[in-house]
């Protein structure tokens, strides 16, 4: 699918756009995608589609159910397991490529060493917007028949991960893992402050999880 978007005009709007889409990209990058039943594989697609929706010319509503029918076509109440299996698998497939590029960001900045995370494919350009007076960027992507192409969408969702790092200006050294052990959930330290675990719920987790083991060496 060939999809030109506009992300230069950065007005409130455009950044808070940015912030749904950085969390939906993380309820993507989080889920167990595996085990999904069909409504959990819906909630899905939802998240990944609020991740990579941006504000075009076309009324919002519209083009945002297009793309939630775009992915979820393929999947219904009555899908067969084969089906359902194929869909996970692509989904699967787009999320070990966008953990792979949180990875290699925080790979280099634990190592200290220069790392590419993207190479961008497709057409990029700089024009002028006459209604808004602004310069826009406009990216496009080759052509892929109405079906759903991995390799496309692979590039698609780089483009977007990599336009919310830009417009949000993400440092490479923000990108955390839960230290958790048994969460490794991604997200963002969004302030300076040392983050270590990914919610409250964890932070509680490890404190009684300490306070147990404490308690049980005392014992002993
Ligand atoms: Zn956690």
């Amino acid at each position: 699918m060939a999809r030109n978007y506009m992300k230069s005009d950065k007005n409130q709007n455009f950044l808070k756009e940015d912030q749904v889409s950085l969390s939906s990209l993380f309820n993507f990058l989080n889920a167990n995608i595996e085990p999904m039943s069909n409504p959990e594989l819906m909630s899905l697609v939802f998240d990944y589609v609020n991740f990579i929706f941006v504000e075009t010319e076309r009324p919002r509503l519209i083009e945002f159910t297009e793309l939630l029918r775009k992915y979820s076509e393929d999947f219904g109440i009555d899908s067969s397991p084969e089906a359902l299996d194929r869909i996970k698998g692509f989904f699967e497939a787009l999320q070990s490529q966008l953990r792979g590029k949180i990875e290699t960001s925080m790979d280099a900045v634990e190592r200290k060493e220069f790392g590419i995370v993207f190479e961008m494919k497709g057409k990029r350009r700089v024009f002028v917007d006459p209604s808004k007076g602004l310069f826009v960027e406009d990216f496009s992507l080759p052509k892929s028949g109405g079906d759903l192409d991995l390799e496309t969408e692979k590039r698609l969702a780089e483009t977007r991960l990599f336009d919310i790092i830009r417009n949000l200006n993400l440092r490479a050294d923000r990108f955390r893992k839960c230290t958790r052990a048994k969460c490794g959930k991604f997200f963002y330290q969004a302030t300076t402050k040392e983050k270590k675990f990914c919610s409250t719920r964890c932070v509680k987790a490890f404190i009684q999880a300490q306070y147990i083991k404490r308690k049980r060496e005392h014992e002993s």
